[in-house]
């Protein structure tokens, strides 16, 4: 089988759509090794702009998996990777981030061919990847643990490695998604086995190629590609998987922690959510009104943190309705590869069906609806940016994750039927607040039950700043130095300081 790199890093080859893609056979990193599966299979990949397939991507099984967590197994049990150096860590990190760099635009490019999004939110998100790596490089670095002296003890803690870690990626960010396990899980001593979505294998593919040119060592850093089952579900079922960091929908999550509760394999958990952007009378109108737009149509809606719920003042919602409307139909649909283009196509067939899907639960709710609404006309899994209202919390569309551009206006009365209909969710992953009462923005910040609570802006997210969720949006928290307590074990050890 093929053991060759298989993604062409070449600056000029970046934003655009080459014939050769067509074609191109991509391998998985197993062990250092580039690799096919092992029953030959392999699956294509579909550009969401011109619906063609494209690149031929192996299908991992059971025993591809079963190669993959042995290598990880290896270099974590026998050839020393937990054992060396913070700093040699850290150094090996830093050289992954200067790659990346030097990379950003192929990354880029390969993201939005896989996923549709559009270049000017992907950019900033390859240079942010950098950034993420250079911040766990620093961390590997830090200090961790505690000393607690008594008496006769001193007893200090260390925080050491879980050991093999799964991780089991999405596809609307799928780097940055997969940056935020990957360096805290080296940075801690780790090592791992990636499963990317089978929507976006390519480009993990591509940083996996970084990762052994920046001289990981082999079976440091393994990737295998496929479908959730069987290549997802045999690495969570595996008994050498020590930990599975996972981000994706709810419903995965609850069964990829049920099969981990088995052996009580450690699991963080990054699933939907369902999140609320309310709007006080007393709000920047015009820049409440862009971040509303920011928060529902980025990416086409397909985010976590997609504000779904626009929450609106009553004496403001005729004017938020009509300003929102227009500018929601100011959104041009183009290539995602242009610049200009302000509305991409939702990334997969699939995708396109669900949301359809809940248009027409929409009008079986007797739901009204102000634009959208519809496919749009044209060639690619295009989707109006579509918003209903007034609508009450109780609808299907209010209550269900839907992941596309689809915003669902809610009028309140005051403050406190605000804060009610918000926290009215299973969900709890983010949250916005617009207003110009500083009181008013800390007395709703506490009452909100949401993992980021963002007030006067929406969507910023740092290497910095833990970013989880509460209630069913998850269990545990990527980024920030809370990430490494999601990729370490604490032992404390008791030093007996009495003469014998
Ligand atoms: P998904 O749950 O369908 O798939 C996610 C990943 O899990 C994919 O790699 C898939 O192949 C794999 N998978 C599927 N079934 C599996 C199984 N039984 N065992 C193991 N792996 C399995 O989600 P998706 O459609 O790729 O992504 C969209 C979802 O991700 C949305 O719900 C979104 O809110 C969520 N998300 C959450 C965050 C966050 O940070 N909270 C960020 C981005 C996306």
């Amino acid at each position: 089988m093929s053991t060759t790199a298989q993604i062409a890093l070449d600056p000029g080859a970046a934003l655009r759509r080459s014939r050769e893609d067509v074609e191109r056979a991509f391998a998985m990193l197993i062990d250092g090794e580039w690799t096919q599966a092992s029953s030959g299979e392999v699956f294509s990949c579909t550009d969401p702009y011109t619906e063609e397939s494209w690149g031929r991507v192996p299908q991992a099984g059971s025993l591809d998996v079963e190669r993959a967590v042995r290598a990880a197994r290896r270099a974590f049990d026998e050839r020393g990777w937990p054992q060396t150096p913070p700093a040699q860590r850290a150094a090996l990190l830093r050289r992954l981030a200067r790659l990346i760099e030097a990379h950003a635009e192929e990354l880029t490019y390969q993201q939005i061919r896989e996923n549709g999004k559009l270049v000017a939110e992907m950019r900033p998100g390859s240079r942010l990847l950098a950034r993420a790596c250079e911040y766990f490089a620093g961390l590997a670095e830090g200090p961790c643990g505690l000393t607690v002296s008594s008496h006769d003890f001193t007893t200090y803690t260390a925080r050491q490695p879980i050991g093999v870690v799964a991780a089991i990626t999405p596809w609307n960010s799928p780097l940055l998604l997969l940056g935020w396990k990957l360096f805290p899980a080296l940075a801690a001593g780790n090592t791992v086995v990636v499963k990317p979505s089978e929507i976006t294998p390519t480009s993990a593919l591509m940083l996996a190629q970084l990762i052994a040119e920046a001289g990981f060592p082999p079976g440091v850093v393994n990737v295998v590609t496929g479908h959730g089952s069987p290549t997802g579900a045999a690495l969570v079922a595996h008994p050498g998987v020590d930990k599975i960091a996972f981000t994706g929908s709810t419903a995965t999550g609850k069964r990829i922690a049920q099969v981990a509760a088995e052996r009580c394999a450690r699991v963080s958990l990054e699933l939907g959510g369902k999140s609320p952007n309310i709007l006080f009378a007393d709000a920047h109108l015009s820049a409440a009104v862009d971040g509303v737009i920011a928060g529902i149509f980025a990416a086409s809606g397909q985010s976590c943190m997609a504000g779904s719920r626009v929450l609106i003042e009553r004496g403001i919602f005729g004017a938020v309705a009509e300003l929102l409307v227009r500018r929601a139909r100011e959104l041009a649909p183009g290539d995602p590869l242009d610049a200009a283009t302000r509305l991409g196509p939702v990334a997969s067939r699939a995708q396109l069906a669900k949301i359809l899907g809940y248009f027409e639960i929409a009008r079986g709710e007797g739901l009204e609806l102000l634009t959208g609404g519809a496919r749009l006309e044209r060639r690619g899994f295009f989707v109006a940016p579509t918003a209903y209202g007034p609508a009450s919390n109780r609808s299907r569309v209010a209550r269900e994750e839907i992941f596309g551009p689809v915003a669902l206006l809610i009028p309140f009365d005051d403050e406190d039927e605000a804060v009610a209909i918000a926290n009215d969710t299973h969900f709890g992953l983010a949250a916005g607040v617009w207003t110009e009462n500083v009181r008013r923005a800390h007395r709703i910040a506490v009452r909100l039950r949401a993992g980021t609570v963002w007030v006067n802006n929406y969507r910023q997210v740092s290497y910095a700043a833990p970013f989880g969720g509460f209630g069913q949006s998850g269990i545990g928290r990527e980024l920030g130095p809370e990430a490494l307590n999601e990729y370490t074990e604490v032992k404390s050890v008791w030093i007996d300081q009495r003469a014998p």
